[in-house]
């Protein structure tokens, strides 16, 4: 474990008796146990709103005197103590879903490369959906204890904050990262000395310092370019995630895969299984090669090697969202690297070659295909797509023999459950329930709870939610100085739609606006209103997802739609955590077959808000009729606007036919029980199936064990 060195950072002195509090915040276990988060919060709740609930900026503005305060009140050191224990014991247990499954594996190694990870909203070091999806990865891979380390890059600017403007636009504001507030720490060697990688660019040589966070027992390693002696344009190749042209993008894929793998090196760490999330981190079987050529072999032989090794996850079922680079660029960037892989030109670019109408490229995911043994799309439905769109690595076999499977996404129960849900389903499904995560008809035990408990938490948690949000939306108003039209926004007992996600343009944000009469009549009918809570960011370069973002803004302005509508500013893991757990219903209306899984509709169910979507992503795979409701067909349509106009048309009659009356019912309790049981159906349908327990488990028994244990 990395020691810290603390005389460098200026921490408020804090009390012996509570001076734990210091390695916690060095441990992002404290991310997912909110009783870990409270240690802090309770010190000076204020405070932990304005450092975003970093536990590491908090100590060192905290002032002496609260620290005085909480070491000598008796109900937090009881507090503190339990969540110390719990933490010990977290750390130290032996007795883990890994050694019971694997008892023989401990040598094992499996190192998981990826752009962006989601861990929490103090960290921006993510983007949206693959990221979240890393994040939850590596926090289970710690609950499972599995050998496992995480390689990125830390983004001192990360991604953008969004902010809105009167009309409707969105823009992009940057803010630099103290490291002194983040919970890295230099990575060390084994002997003790801080790692800088190097790797070749066009023309010079560029350097990465390694970072370390700790993320419960697994490690993540996290690269940074902003370091002398590099030249001012390579100082900011890390600034940011997905900023800048072709050329800044391959040499920041440059130094994740060649860098990662030299990186893992020097911290004397040598897997024996690789996974290659997305196709941004796949120039690290070439560097693997690369060192098999240096001791000798040739490429073809390395090759050979390295395969049985390797795991590959594609995400993208779009062909443009596949990185593809020009000739012309891989030859300025590798013509110095492929003579050490003993190979020539041609013979390198046709490790990747994919034929485009502009000319040929060497395909990102072509490269991960073509090097790796165990490859897979992030749903069945995906799957499916997946071996279409890449059945041309693999002459002479049909859609259905091409060798990608599929293992669908998941999401970690602990990071995205409301404490209260977690009070209920400690008492509901049992002490260990944590431990059996994917355990399917352990949660059906959830059908037995009264449907007034569970009735009462949802009721509770859409106040919690609509107050946030009203909070959000004054914050705004207030720095924008124009103050909405009906104040306050939203209502406390209505019925709450949410939508968050990325505004790309085939998640097709303003379906419903299709027929405004229609819908004002919806949101509006007397006796079962309904109430809308926008969120999400377009990527900086998207001008049409922008103009989307704009729409539903303006739109949400309008009589007959303002009050009942808002859209909420910068969309990140704080505001989805607050929105998956607090709106009743959430909504997912993406262009089928364009949405490759989609996690944030698994958060809700567990939270027990079903949801409403297109048969797209995973939702076919977990939609039965009773835990939720499916939009519009299971079919492909040639026409978009066809498409469009059947799909709105399902929604409107859905909403207005079976969401709102099921909801809006009633029994003398108050409680409308066919709600309860839709409910209650996603909770036990969804909960095990789409948990990261399940996924990590399925990754571990078909990639990564038999990628390791192979020689
Ligand atoms: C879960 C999540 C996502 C991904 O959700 P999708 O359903 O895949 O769109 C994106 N951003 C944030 C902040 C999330 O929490």
């Amino acid at each position: 474990m990395t020691r810290l060195d603390t005389s460098q950072l200026l921490f408020t002195p804090i009390p012996e008796r509570i001076e734990r509090l210091q390695e916690l915040a060095y441990n992002l276990w404290w991310s997912w146990h909110p009783e870990a988060q409270n240690l802090y919060r309770q010190i000076d709740p204020e405070l932990w709103e304005l450092v975003y609930h970093n536990p590491v900026k908090f100590l060192r503005e905290v002032r002496q005197q609260r620290f005085a305060e909480a070491s000598t009140n008796s109900a937090y050191l009881e507090q503190y103590d339990a969540v110390m224990n719990a933490f010990d014991a977290y750390m130290h247990t032996k007795d883990t879903w890994f050694n019971q499954h694997y008892p023989h594996a401990q040598e094992q190694q499996i190192a998981y490369f990826s752009a962006e990870f989601g861990l929490h909203e103090s960290l921006p070091i993510y983007s949206g959906g693959l990221g979240i999806l890393s994040g939850d990865h590596v926090k289970e891979a710690s609950d499972m204890d599995l050998p496992f380390v995480a390689v990125g890059f830390i983004y001192p600017q990360g991604y953008f904050r969004q902010r809105i403007d009167q009309s409707g636009w969105q823009f992009a504001e940057y803010h630099k990262m103290n490291f002194a507030d983040v919970s890295a720490t230099p990575a060390l060697t084994p002997d003790g000395h801080e790692v800088v990688v190097d790797v070749e660019l066009p023309g010079r040589t560029i350097y990465a310092k390694v970072y370390r966070i700790q993320v419960g027992r697994v490690p993540l390693f996290l690269m940074d370019t902003d370091i002398h002696p590099n030249n001012p344009q390579d100082r900011e190749l890390s600034a940011r995630l997905y900023g800048g042209d072709q050329e800044m993008r391959i040499s920041q894929e440059i130094v994740l895969g060649i860098g990662g793998v030299r990186a893992l090196r020097k911290l004397g760490i040598h897997p024996t299984a690789w996974h290659m999330n997305e196709g941004h981190s796949a120039f690290l079987v070439l560097e693997l090669a690369r060192e098999l050529v240096a001791q000798g072999m040739s490429f073809k032989e390395a090759v050979e090697q390295i395969k049985p090794h390797t795991v590959f996850t594609t995400h993208t079922p779009v062909p443009a969202g596949n990185d593809a680079f020009p000739f012309p660029m891989m030859e300025k960037f590798f013509v110095k690297y492929w003579p050490q892989l003993g190979i020539s030109r041609e013979e390198f670019l046709d490790i990747a070659r994919q034929e485009q109408e502009w000319g040929p490229t060497f395909a990102m995911t072509a490269l991960a295909i073509s090097l790796s043994t165990y490859r897979n799309g992030v749903s069945k439905l995906h799957g499916h797509v997946a071996r279409g769109m890449w059945q041309w690595l693999f002459p002479g076999k049909t859609q259905d023999e091409v060798p990608i499977t599929s293992i669908t996404n998941g999401v970690h129960t602990a990071s995205w459950l409301a404490p209260e849900l977690r009070q209920l389903y400690n008492a509901a499904l049992g002490a260990n329930w944590e431990d059996r995560l994917d355990d399917m008809d352990m949660w059906r035990k959830i059908h037995d709870v009264p449907d007034k408990t569970l009735w009462d938490i949802r009721q509770q948690l859409r106040r919690n939610m609509v107050q946030f949000a009203r909070e959000r939306t004054r914050q705004r108003f207030t720095t924008m100085g124009q103050p909405p039209a009906i104040w306050p926004v939203l209502e406390d007992h209505v019925l709450t739609l949410g939508f968050a996600r990325r505004f790309a343009t085939y998640k097709r944000a303003t379906l419903m606006f299709k027929d405004l009469e229609r819908l004002k009549a919806i949101l509006n009918n007397p006796r079962r209103p309904i109430q809308i809570i926008f969120a999400g960011k377009a990527h900086p370069r998207d001008d049409p997802g922008k103009h989307f973002i704009q729409d539903v803004y303006q739109l949400s302005m309008q009589p007959g739609l303002s009050g009942r509508i808002i859209f909420l500013e910068e969309y990140d893991i704080a505001v989805g955590r607050e929105l998956v757990k607090g709106v009743d219903v959430w909504l997912n209306n993406p262009r089928r077959p364009h949405e490759a899984s989609g996690t944030s509709g698994q958060k809700a169910s567990l939270n027990g808000v079903p949801n409403l979507s297109i048969l797209d992503g995973w939702w076919p795979e977990a939609y039965n009729g009773r835990n939720g409701w499916a939009i519009g067909e299971e079919r492909e349509y040639d026409n978009q606007d066809e498409q469009d106009w059947n799909d709105a048309q399902s929604l409107y009659q859905l909403l207005e036919e079976e969401v709102a009356p099921a909801f809006y019912e009633r029994d003398a309790d108050g409680v409308s029980t066919r709600w309860m049981q839709i409910c209650k159906e996603a909770i036990a349908t969804c909960a095990p199936q789409f948990s990261m327990r399940r996924m990590i488990a399925d990754y571990t028994n078909m990639f990564y064990m038999p990628a390791a244990t192979i020689t």
